[in-house]
């Protein structure tokens, strides 16, 4: 069982007690394990310019694998950038997902129950009816409020004195969500990495180097370039910006609203395209197509209009506690009452090109 955990789930409590009893010390890694070394490096050049992990996976009983996800963490934390953070524990998010559709039962309890200490059973009957899986519901809300579709809302579950009845697919999306707050919650503080040997310099001197490029490229393609259309921006856009830039992964809901606000402001296509490059999962092809679609140059020709702030407000996407001028709160804008981001957006390019126009008089 242990081999499962270890090559499949490295991020495991497991693995991490596999670890701990083979007892290494990193500065020595280059020098003991230096193909490990290498594909660990390897595997994070890859990841920053594909945002995948490989899909071959070493099972046998001596599986490198939780050694290399090790060693690929401490780049990680050296490089110490948010948007490798991210993309490194969505990878392994996905990949646990995909993998846990061919595993056991017992698989998922063990994963569940040893790594996150989630209460979860399987099988079970309720009033005649046999549900597949039943979840304590605070272990579903710390990971389903991510989620935002309506049907992850806990007033939409089938509940039973404070159990989430569940199928397999849901509970497998959920330790998959799980996966990535748990990696991204486990930094290894600063001061627990000890002064490495010299053998570390030159990988980490060439991942600095392509991350280096990568943010310039970002730089060089923001749209927020345009100084008075970045601060006009209301506080729910500015906060999903900020997601980006760190290349969280955003929900569906994120997303559609991103896109719908942009394109409505007038971005060109290109230019939200740029901006879905730093996610996780971003594809060219289907990322262009949905835009399109959003934009009306696909499909019926619908042109979408934004999110009003009533349905942003129930994805709990209004950010109005951010908003420093107060228009959010008070819910009016020039006395107009507040309904769509959009009203936000032209009120503050008004007060900012007159601002503008006073400066240089
Ligand atoms: S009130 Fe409207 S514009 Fe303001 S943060 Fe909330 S959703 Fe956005």
């Amino acid at each position: 069982m242990q081999s499962i955990f270890v090559s499949k789930f490295p991020f495991s409590k497991n693995a991490a007690e596999y670890l701990q009893n083979l007892d290494i010390d990193i500065r020595t890694l280059p020098t003991y394990f230096p193909n490990l070394f290498k594909e660990a490096f390897n595997r994070l050049l890859n990841l920053m310019e594909n945002k995948k992990l490989p899909e071959k996976i070493d099972i046998s009983l001596n599986s490198p694998e939780a050694l290399i996800y090790a060693i690929m963490r401490v780049f990680v934390e050296l490089i110490n950038e948010d948007f490798l953070r991210n993309w490194f524990a969505e990878a392994y998010s996905k990949r646990t997902e995909n993998l846990l559709h061919s595993e056991s039962p017992k698989t998922l309890i063990t994963l569940a129950s040893t790594t996150f200490d989630w209460k979860i059973y399987n099988e079970i009957q309720i009033a005649g009816r046999t549900y597949n899986w039943k979840l304590r519901f605070d272990n579903f809300l710390e990971v389903a409020p991510n989620l935002m579709a309506k049907d992850w809302k806990l007033v939409n579950q089938h509940l039973n004195k404070g159990w989430v009845l569940l199928v397999r697919e849901k509970l497998i999306r959920l330790i998959a969500e799980k996966t990535k707050l748990y990696i991204l919650n486990r930094k290894i503080p600063r001061d627990e990495i000890p002064n490495l040997p010299e053998s570390y310099t030159p990988y980490l001197n060439a991942l600095q180097s392509k991350i280096n490029s990568i943010k310039k490229n970002f730089r060089s393609q923001r749209i927020f370039s345009d100084e008075i259309n970045k601060n006009a921006y209301p506080p729910c856009i500015q906060f999903i910006l900020k997601k980006t830039e760190k290349g969280e992964n955003l929900a569906h809901p994120e997303r559609l609203f991103l896109t719908f606000f942009l394109l409505n402001i007038g971005t060109s296509i290109e230019d939200i395209l740029n901006i879905f490059k730093t996610q996780p999962d971003y594809n060219e092809e289907i990322t262009r197509y949905q835009v399109e679609f959003a934009a009306g140059k696909r499909g019926s020709g619908t042109k979408y209009t934004s999110f009003g702030c009533p349905k942003l407000i129930s994805y709990g996407l209004c950010k109005k506690e951010l908003d420093e001028m107060n228009w959010c709160i008070t819910g009016k804008v020039f006395k107009k009452v507040l309904k769509n981001p959009l009203q936000y957006y032209s009120g503050k390019i008004f007060l900012l090109s007159l601002k503008q126009e006073n400066k240089s008089k």
